[in-house]
């Protein structure tokens, strides 16, 4: 390789950057040979959410998490939700000048017990989430990762290290689907999962059901079976649904019996916590205690209406309900 030329090692796509060139994600780039990143403490977009909305259902229920986002993504799948932000060059968003101190702060001010790394792909702007983390750890607060999972496992690891929950997207199980709709490849991010799970990070797990994509039962079946069988039985997973965006105006919005069904392949897969969202006013939203069957966290929408856990045990058959409750 030139001298001049850098690699990238943050992601599978381990781009080779010749001087001022940017990387897939248009964030990093190479400068005089040494990598740099355009966003670190520039963030697009910050908000207070419920961390119901991340989604994080085993985690802190009822708590704000500070929520930040810088422009760019490593992924550019047709359907994002989010496309403004992950599919910008951080020049044409518009920018905080927010460091990881002032964000640590904040999140205190509005009495956040978490920071969440999220809304485009927190991977891009690691050097950001990791200092961020490391002062938010230092000050009581945890982290959360609303991720792909697209990311290699040294920087993985070492980044587990200050982070406490995540929820990773995995958007189909074939390979193909991840080329061909998301321009990445599946088994780095089933890596990612394990990794995160052997680290001991709390991970929950997103499948956005898009109709005609990846809703074939067959798959979702075979989905759940892995998440099983490698992560563990007590995984939550949501299944999301669908709204056309970006490059899938014309499709239509998932509809609500696939959702049900897919919740239903789930369960008969052996996964204790399966949840249906982005249907609002829908079932599907309430933590059930495997054992008894009894409802230990009421939700609806993003608000918690009831809570049953003490000492991350059901209050009426002592079950262990995975998560960090308190
Ligand atoms: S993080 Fe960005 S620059 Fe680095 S390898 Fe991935 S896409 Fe390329």
């Amino acid at each position: 390789m030139s001298k001049s030329i850098v690699e990238c090692l943050l992601c599978p796509k381990k781009c080779k950057l010749a001087h001022k060139e940017r990387g897939d994600c248009r964030v990093r780039f190479n400068q005089d040979g040494k990598l740099m990143t355009l966003i670190y403490g520039k963030p697009c977009a910050v908000h207070v959410d419920p961390i119901e909305k991340k989604p994080m259902f085993h985690f802190l229920p009822g708590t704000g998490a500070f929520s930040l986002a810088t422009a760019g993504c490593n992924l550019h799948c047709i359907f994002c939700q989010n496309w403004e932000i992950s599919q910008a060059n951080p020049e044409d968003t518009r920018n905080s000048d927010l460091p990881p101190e002032a964000v640590v702060e904040l999140a205190k001010r509005y009495r956040c017990r978490s920071i969440a790394y999220t809304y485009s792909e927190p991977i891009i702007f690691y050097e950001y989430v990791y200092d961020t983390s490391q002062l938010a750890r230092e000050q009581g607060l945890k982290n959360i990762l609303v991720t792909a999972g697209y990311i290699n496992e040294e920087p993985l690891r070492k980044l587990c290290e200050v982070i406490d929950g995540a929820n990773v997207d995995l958007k189909g199980f074939t390979d193909r689907y991840y080329r061909e709709i998301c321009f990445g490849r599946l088994k780095p991010v089933l890596r990612c999962l394990e990794i995160m799970r052997e680290e001991g990070v709390m991970v929950e797990v997103t499948n956005l059901v898009i109709p005609t994509l990846n809703d074939d039962f067959y798959l979702i079946e075979k989905m759940c079976r892995w998440i099983v069988e490698v992560l563990g039985d007590d995984v939550p997973l949501h299944f999301s649904r669908f709204y056309p965006r970006y490059k899938l105006k014309s499709l239509y919005p998932t509809p609500v019996a696939t959702l049900k069904k897919a919740g239903e392949v789930a369960k008969q897969a052996g996964l204790k916590y399966v949840y249906i969202g982005n249907v609002p006013g829908q079932e599907g939203e309430d933590t059930i205690c495997s054992q008894c069957r009894r409802v230990v966290v009421d939700r609806i929408g993003y608000q918690v209406n009831a809570f049953f856990i003490t000492d991350g045990h059901c209050q009426f058959c002592n079950q262990k309900i995975a998560g960090v409750w308190e």
